[in-house]
């Protein structure tokens, strides 16, 4: 599995509001109170299932300078810019520019319509998440048509068969192959360079044969991708760059 930084466990329930911008999250396995940063610009804080919102307050309270100077820090890491609509998204790993037009239209409910090269989005409010998330189904429709084709293709090339392929905006990671065989990736691999997208799918791939990380199972990526080193440093490195529109609410 292809995991990015610390793995989720469960739904995010916000239960006491974001007001200094964090996102609450409610955890059954969770046993104290602890704050820290989820990919890749939110403070999140895990809060044990049955915890007083009074120890919550308090808790947030005595950590106030360590919210402050990580927001601080995240913010110089990722200028506004990365939060916004975006004028143009690239989908690098197939060559296709769109421009991104955004119509505001108080009380219009957000939708997008697509034409050649053009994305026209209409919006309440640009810094409503509505237009995000239009975006976001965008992507995951342009994932299903792009990336599911060209998995079967290589997976038909390798000699493998996944029992199944889900694409998603994950959170926390590109992309995963499961026991069972169901290979999940991240559409936002689309954003990446062509080689790099093409590295994904085979990594996951050759978890169908070995579902570890061990020498054996690199000998075999490397059969398909001899310059997998190389494309699994910019793959990790790209995490940071996912705009904030590709990732769920
Ligand atoms: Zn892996």
């Amino acid at each position: 599995m292809l995991q990015q930084l610390s793995l989720l466990d469960g739904p995010v329930e916000p239960i006491g509001g974001d007001a200094q911008g964090i996102r609450i999250r409610a955890s059954r396995r969770a046993r104290r109170l602890t704050l820290k940063v989820v990919p890749p610009y939110q403070i999140e804080l895990v809060v044990p299932h049955g915890t007083p919102p009074r120890d919550v307050e308090a808790f947030v309270s005595e950590s106030r300078d360590w919210i402050q100077r990580t927001r601080r820090e995240l913010d110089r890491r990722y200028p506004t810019t990365m939060k916004r609509l975006p004028e143009r998204i690239e989908l690098v790993a197939i060559g296709a520019t769109y421009d991104v037009v955004t119509r505001v239209r108080p009380s219009a409910e957000a939708r997008l319509t697509t034409s050649p090269g053009q994305l026209l989005l209409t919006v309440a409010d640009e810094r409503d998440s509505a237009g995000f998330e239009c975006l976001r189904q965008w992507l995951l429709a342009q994932g299903r048509a792009i990336l599911r084709p060209w998995l079967l293709n290589e997976a038909a090339a390798m000699g493998v068969e996944p029992e199944r392929v889900q694409i998603r905006t994950q959170r926390t990671r590109w992309g995963s192959c499961s026991e069972r065989g169901v290979v999940s990736l991240n559409a936002a691999s689309l954003l990446l360079a062509a080689p790099v997208a093409r590295y994904l799918l085979i990594h996951e791939l050759c978890h169908l044969v070995h579902l570890n990380h061990s020498a054996r199972y690199w000998r075999l990526v490397g059969r398909y991708d001899p310059d997998y080193r190389d494309h699994d440093k910019n793959l990790s490195e790209s995490w940071s760059q996912i705009p904030v529109w590709a990732l769920p609410r």
